[in-house]
C-alpha cells in the first residue's frame, strides 16, 4: 500500500520546487494519477497545464514517466527552468529498450497506448518500435527478423507474459528483458495471493491510475466482488455483509491519508454492522 519510491520522489522533488521558487511552478499534465494528491500540491504552488498556452511560470517539473521533447522545448524556450523529476525505473527501462533496438533488434513495447511512458519512447524510437497493449494486437503484428521485447513498467504481469509467449514462438530470434517496475510486479503479486483469502477486494487509488486499475482486474478476473474507489466517500456499507472479510490494497501513486482514511471508513462500517 501507499506510495511508490517513483512517486514519493516525484512528489517530494516538486514540493521543494515549489518551496524554492517565488514564481508558479508547473507539470504537464498531473504529476501522478492521484487528483487529491495533485489537488494538494496545486495549494502549494505546483499547477498544471493541460494547453501550451498555460505553461508559464518559473520552473518546470517533468512527471514520474517523462514528458514528450515538443512540451519540454516550449518550456525551455519560455526561460522556465527544468526538474526532471522522471523516476529510475522509467529512465533505466527507456535505457534498455534503446540498446535493444541499437544491437538490430526490432522493438516491441507492452504497453498501454497514449501512457506518457510509452509516447516518450515512440518519440525516442519512431519506427523502430510497435507498442501492443493486448495479445491480439501482438498476433496481429507482422514480425520478421531479430525481435526484441520489453514492457512499459507498470503493465500486468500476466499480459507481458502472454505476449512474450506469442511472439518467442513465431519469431527465429527474441530477446525479452523484463522492464516491468518490481514495485508493482510484488502488488500484483499480493493481489493474486489476497484473492484466495478474502470474500471481497477493496482498491484504493485514482480512477485513471493504470497501475491500480490492474490490481482491481485481478479480482474481477478471479470472481471476487471488487470496488476500485479514489476516496473513502465513495464506499457503500451494502457492498459488505456482516461476515465479510475484506482484502485492501491500493495504487503506487495513492497517498497514506487516504488509505488511513479508508480504513477509517471501514472500521466505522464494521461497528455500526457489529451495534
Ligand atoms: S511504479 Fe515503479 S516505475 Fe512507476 S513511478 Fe513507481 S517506482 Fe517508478
Amino acid at each position: 500500500m501507499g506510495f511508490c519510491g517513483g512517486v514519493k520522489r516525484a512528489v517530494e522533488i516538486s514540493r521543494q520546487t515549489a518551496d524554492s521558487h517565488a514564481g508558479p511552478v508547473m507539470t504537464w499534465g498531473p504529476l501522478i494519477h492521484n487528483p487529491q494528491v495533485v489537488g494538494r500540491l496545486q495549494d502549494s504552488g505546483v499547477q498544471v497545464a493541460e494547453r501550451a498556452e498555460n505553461l508559464q511560470g518559473e520552473a518546470f517539473v517533468v512527471s514520474a514517466y517523462g514528458v514528450e521533447e515538443a512540451v519540454l522545448d516550449i518550456v525551455r524556450d519560455r526561460g522556465m527552468k527544468v526538474v526532471d523529476a522522471t523516476c529510475p525505473v522509467v529512465t533505466r527501462a527507456h535505457a534498455l529498450a534503446e540498446a535493444l533496438v541499437d544491437e538490430g533488434y526490432f522493438l516491441v513495447v507492452v504497453g498501454d497506448h497514449g501512457h506518457p511512458e510509452m509516447v516518450t519512447l515512440k518519440e525516442k524510437l519512431g519506427e523502430r518500435v510497435a507498442i501492443v497493449q493486448t495479445p491480439a494486437e501482438a498476433r496481429a503484428l507482422k514480425l520478421r527478423g531479430k525481435i526484441g521485447v520489453v514492457s512499459q513498467t507498470t503493465q500486468s504481469l500476466e499480459n507481458f507474459r502472454q505476449i512474450v509467449g506469442d511472439i518467442v514462438l513465431r519469431v527465429k530470434e527474441t530477446k525479452v528483458i523484463n522492464t516491468l517496475c518490481p514495485a508493482i510486479t510484488v502488488r500484483q503479486e499480493e493481489a493474486d495471493k489476497l484473492v484466495g483469502e478474502v470474500d471481497i477486494l477493496l482498491v484504493i487509488g485514482g480512477h485513471q491510475s493504470a497501475n491500480t486499475t490492474r490490481l482491481a482486474e485481478i479480482g474481477r478476473t478471479n470472481g471476487l466482488p471488487t470496488y476500485h474507489v479514489e476516496t473513502p466517500e465513495e464506499i457503500q456499507p451494502s457492498w459488505f455483509g456482516a461476515d465479510s472479510v475484506i482484502g485492501v490494497m491500493s495504487g503506487a501513486s495513492t497517498p497514506g491519508w487516504i488509505i488511513e482514511r479508508v480504513l477509517l471508513k471501514l472500521e466505522d462500517i464494521r461497528v455500526a454492522v457489529d451495534a
